[in-house]
């Protein structure tokens, strides 16, 4: 299977929907200009998503742009119902979205997301035909403790039950060491490659190789232009969750390039 690199733009709660227009406007000027890379998208050698909060997801829906996928941030389990505050599956569906994050870090540590929300998210996604990315990673306690790889474990297998082989094939997963979001310290290379590795070997183990090979696993935390590639070039990472340097078009675009190099 041809090698296809996703670049994930999680803008978490920035851009508004007259920010998140003129981040496309420009992004189009550089892409009329960047043959290549509209090329790599159409060829599906790359793939970019952009995950602009709710509120400015119609936005993308409107601008409707040929080559460009995008995603909510974070989806309730069930359709519809008196959950205040809450977005469905079918929503996004409604809207265009391609993919939906969850089990970010950020809604498991600040607003007390557990294993299990996470599993019924991850099923009722797969039931709507909606791919999840799901973010897995450990806290710089668990790693230090030695920890890292059972935590990893736990939080993926937890989110695989009950996921048959079929359904699980549509999963992205986001390895995201909680140390290395936002901080600006990213996992070395070795690191990174080591746990996507054991990631896809959870796959493998459960699935069997067909699916452990075609399923792909992002690295996240502190992705920038300067350690792009050394990331994307490791054999078991097949794109990245970008969180800061997904916010101008700048350094996204540099991201794409850089991997364009290593494809
Ligand atoms: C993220 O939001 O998932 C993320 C990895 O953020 P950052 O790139 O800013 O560390």
């Amino acid at each position: 299977m041809e090698r296809c690199v996703l670049l994930a733009g999680n803008w978490k709660m920035h851009k508004g929907p007259k920010e998140t227009r003129s981040f496309l406007e420009d992004l189009d000027k550089v892409l009329e200009l960047e043959n290549g890379i509209t090329e790599a998208i159409v060829s599906k050698k790359i793939e970019l998503a952009l995950f602009p909060p709710f509120i400015s997801i119609p936005t993308l829906c409107d601008f409707n742009h040929k080559v460009i996928k995008w995603g909510g941030q974070n989806a309730h389990w069930e359709e519809k119902g008196a959950f205040t505050g809450e977005i469905s599956i079918p929503m996004l569906l409604e809207l265009g979205c391609s993919y939906v994050i969850l089990g970010h870090s950020e809604r498991r540590h600040i607003f007390g997301e557990t294993d299990e929300m996470v599993s019924k998210k991850v099923t009722a996604a797969l039931d709507h035909g909606l791919s999840p990315v799901l973010c897995v990673g450990e806290t710089l306690d668990e790693r230090n403790g030695g920890n890292a790889f059972s935590v990893i474990r736990r939080q993926l297998l937890s989110a695989l039950e009950g996921v048959d082989s079929t359904k699980a094939a549509q999963i992205v997963v986001a390895y995201e060491p909680v140390w290395a979001i936002g901080t600006g310290r990213t996992a070395s290379d070795t690191d990174a490659q080591e746990a996507c590795s054991f990631i896809r070997s959870l796959f493998a183990e459960r699935y069997g190789q067909d699916v452990a090979s075609g399923v792909r696993i992002l690295y996240g935390g502190s992705v920038n232009p300067k350690n792009a590639a050394g990331l994307l070039g490791q054999p078991d990472i097949d794109g990245a969750l970008i969180g800061g340097a997904s916010l101008s078009v700048e350094s996204y675009i540099e991201i794409v390039k850089e991997a364009l190099s290593v494809l």
